[in-house]
């Protein structure tokens, strides 16, 4: 065994979609679209992965993937994972089982098309699983031939999230057996009382590099994986901007000149894979390798993984 065997796994990952696929209500600004800056910024994420020999995991709308195939191409092309946002950005829970599959589907054809890979990998727009759509979602998944999902928030967002979903990557458990989806949500941690998502979005914007750091390790010393995650406009000050309120506009705009170094000062030092190359066993071993107390902590988490949907 190597030193870089006994560090646990996190992933890099990027929602790939345009500036103006956000789901706020009464949004305005979508009319007018201009996408210049897409592929620069995906390549300068690209870029950076590369800085940090870190290959990263691409969610991609199937609309973006339809109108830019050059972006799929520079994603595959520089050994990045091509895995899909749905085709439309269309929030789950405005969408039938039907509706659901019919969108998953576009969007994976879309994207092998392109790409000439298998798309395993799928991630909600806006974290819009639900106790409600669960009950369907992870089945509709498999059918449509994906093998992974990185949807859910395990707290609440001002849209979605599910409080009290487990933490840490698992087969979900809805019924009489296990969906052979395996899960991989969001790690959290508690802030003022609040538990919140550290690592991506608004989130990675607002937190210090150090706390940020120092959650992944304090994860990471349960043998448990983080996912950072960004969007490309995340990085671009010269983006255009969605007419919204103050808040939501803080939320969505906050700190946007400096995240490309403090993504940098996070992916420093610590280890990154493809979600599709990690497996649910990788918990087990990595706690195998701690204490007895973190062992049995992780083992007992996996056993009350069933849940109420
Ligand atoms: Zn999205």
């Amino acid at each position: 065994m190597t030193d870089n065997d006994s560090i646990v796994s996190n992933f890099v990952t990027f929602d790939i979609e345009e500036w103006y696929h956000a789901n706020y209500v009464g949004q305005a600004g979508s009319g007018e679209i201009s996408s210049a800056n897409l592929f620069a910024n995906v390549e300068s994420l690209l870029d950076l992965c590369d800085e940090h020999k870190i290959r990263s995991t691409c969610f991609i709308l199937g609309c973006v993937a339809r109108d830019k195939p050059e972006v799929v191409r520079l994603i595959l092309d520089r050994g990045h994972e091509v895995a899909s946002h749905g085709f439309n950005h269309e929030l789950i829970d405005k969408l039938t089982p039907v509706g659901f599959r019919e969108d998953i589907s576009k969007a994976k054809a879309i994207l092998e098309d392109i790409a000439g890979v298998v798309v395993r990998g799928y991630r909600a727009p806006s974290w819009s699983v639900t106790r409600q759509n669960m009950v369907w979602f992870y089945d509709t998944l498999a059918e449509a031939g994906y093998s992974y999902s990185s949807s859910v928030y395990p707290g609440r967002t001002h849209l979605f999230g599910i409080p009290g979903f487990p933490t840490f990557p698992h087969h979900p458990n809805l019924g009489e057996e296990r969906t052979s989806i395996l899960e991989i949500p969001h790690a959290m941690t508690t802030v003022c009382g609040k538990k919140i998502a550290f690592s991506g979005g608004f989130f990675l914007r607002l937190l210090p590099t150090e706390f940020i750091r120092r959650n992944i390790e304090r994860v990471n010393r349960k043998g448990l994986p983080v996912f950072i995650y960004l969007h490309p406009r995340e990085i671009d000050v010269e983006s255009p901007r969605l007419n919204l309120g103050l808040v939501n506009r803080f939320i969505h705009y906050y700190n946007i000149a400096n995240t490309r170094d403090k993504l940098s000062g996070v992916m420093k030092g610590h280890k990154f894979i493809l979600m599709k190359d990690y497996s649910v066993f990788d918990v087990a071993r990595n706690s195998n390798k701690k204490s007895d107390k973190a062992r049995s902590h992780t083992t007992d988490e996996l056993e009350s993984s069933s849940y109420e949907a």
